[in-house]
């Protein structure tokens, strides 16, 4: 009976990371990134993670991501282990099974927004007819149907992070990473982007974990992990983040 119970509630997540440490070399010199960090993502859930830089947030999102590995501790993605991947599974699961959202859209700049969602689905080998109908249900989803021969140029900040958004979901991973989505944007754009992600996990399954500094980002989120020294220092429901985001709008009316 408890390993049912036990079944049914790790069903609900889909990232889980345990005690994780990570340290670099520099020379000599031990650079402690993260000290212990468990952090868990429901399927579905927005979480974010917030803290001063050089605090482990990157190093965080890598761990998660599959492009490094902890030192100690483990990583979990819809209850398998990542230490048990060897290469070429690992580049499966970043391909299959992760979505990567950066500051600065990183879109290949000679390929239509089409084609650009098409990257991932090419490396996984998906058949070219199938291929560019998943891109264009996509790149309509995102509310760029009528962009998908656009050039990165020829689009917005906003509508740039919008085709990275479709480029993330292409092969329907489990978890979508964000580092500063809305860094470059006007707070127009990442309100449209935030909406866009909220309405995106409904239907889904997908969590996001996602870095950030910005409070409007923080308001859309389940949960908050504040982190600092490679440590988390607290956790933050919706409720509360709302909250700091109201004070902070007072603030600024009290200023302007
Ligand atoms: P954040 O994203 O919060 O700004 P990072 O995760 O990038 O922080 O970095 C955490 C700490 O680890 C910092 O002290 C940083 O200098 C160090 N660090 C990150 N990556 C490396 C690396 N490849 N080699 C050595 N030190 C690193
Ligand atoms: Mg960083």
């Amino acid at each position: 009976m408890s390993d049912t119970t036990n079944a049914e509630i790790t069903q609900d997540v889909a990232v889980q990371t345990l005690a994780i440490t990570r340290q670099y070399k520099r020379g000599s010199i031990t650079v402690p990134a993260l000290n212990g960090i468990d952090l868990t993502v429901k399927k579905g859930e927005i979480v974010g993670i917030i803290g001063p830089s050089g605090s482990g947030k990157t190093t965080l999102l890598n761990m998660v991501g599959g492009l490094d590995s902890p030192s100690h501790g483990k990583v979990l993605i819809d209850n398998v282990d990542l230490s048990t991947f060897n290469d070429d599974q690992l580049s499966d699961y970043r391909l299959h099974k992760v979505g990567f959202i950066f500051q600065f859209y990183n879109l290949i700049p000679t390929m239509t927004a089409l084609e650009n969602v098409e990257v991932p689905m090419n490396l996984a080998k998906i058949p070219k007819g199938e291929r560019e109908q998943r891109a264009l249900e996509l790149l309509k989803l995102v509310g760029l149907g009528s962009r998908t021969d656009h050039l990165p140029a020829e689009l917005s900040g906003g509508e740039q992070q919008r085709v990275a958004v479709a480029r993330a979901l292409a092969n329907n991973p489990s978890v979508i990473l964000g580092d500063e989505p809305t860094g470059d944007l006007d707070s127009k754009s990442a309100e449209a982007l935030m909406d866009l992600l909220v309405s995106l996990r409904k239907g889904r399954k997908t969590a996001f974990i996602l870095v950030t500094h910005d409070p409007l980002v923080v308001g859309e989120c389940d949960r908050v992990y504040s982190i600092r020294d490679g440590k988390v220092i607290r956790t933050q429901g919706k409720a509360e983040n709302r909250k700091i985001l109201g004070d902070e709008r007072t603030m600024l009316n009290k200023l302007y």
